[in-house]
């Protein structure tokens, strides 16, 4: 059993997933590798000066790995919410189960809506539906989270990666029962 399921490996999955493993969060990301990010050219991302769309994924893939997430090249196709207790995620490859479910899946509100998740109109150029959250990123389920496009957020590397971010460290204080924070300090 996964602390967290993290459907989607763009900056918002991968930016809320190296959040969840760094906390020693039992962390599965699954993605079928259709990130519009691949086709990016990115100028405006604070502390990056210039990087391709495949590097920034490649790095925040590189990070999950490194903090402890499995990372798994798998298409999401069926999802259930069983017994009002955990989710149990069926790929193309195989099946998990998981406490918690983030849905960072960039344009597509497809499996969510499978679940039976609430969707509303988007907002955002060219982004035509949306899950429906709170301000904390709670879905219509509980136990399931949305973070970055796919939640109605602008979109932009940094603006999704700190919603990933933002989501993950909800998701860890209510998993830890209290406010989390995650600071290091200067090593010299
Ligand atoms: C041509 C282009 C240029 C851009 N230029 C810039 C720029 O200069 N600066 C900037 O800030 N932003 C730019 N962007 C936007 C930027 O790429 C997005 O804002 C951001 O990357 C979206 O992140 P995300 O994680 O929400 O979605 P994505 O990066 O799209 O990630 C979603 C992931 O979910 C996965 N997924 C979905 N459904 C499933 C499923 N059922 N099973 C498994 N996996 C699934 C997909 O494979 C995908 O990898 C550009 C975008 C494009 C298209």
């Amino acid at each position: 059993m996964y602390d967290i399921a993290i459907i989607g490996a763009g900056p918002a999955g991968a930016g809320a997933g190296l959040f969840t493993a760094k906390a020693g969060k039992k962390t599965l990301v699954l993605d079928h590798g259709k990130s519009i990010t691949a086709k990016a050219w990115v100028e405006n991302h604070y502390g990056v000066d210039a990087i391709e769309g495949p590097a920034l994924l490649e790095t925040g893939h590189q990070q999950l790995k490194k903090f402890g997430a499995e990372l798994k090249s798998e298409e999401v196709t069926d999802l259930f919410f069983k017994d009002g207790a955990y989710y149990e995620i069926t790929t193309s490859e195989g099946s998990y189960q998981a406490e918690h479910i983030l849905f960072a899946t960039g344009m597509s509100v497809k499996a969510a809506e499978q679940l039976g998740i609430k969707t509303t109109d988007g907002t955002e150029p060219r982004v035509a539906k949306i899950i429906e959250t709170d301000q904390h990123g709670r879905t219509s389920l509980p136990k399931a989270w949305a973070a970055g496009t796919v939640a109605g957020k602008s979109v932009h590397t940094i603006i999704t990666a700190g919603h990933g971010a933002e989501t993950a460290v909800n998701i860890i204080s209510e998993l830890n029962g209290k406010r989390y924070v995650d600071h290091d300090i200067l090593k010299n």
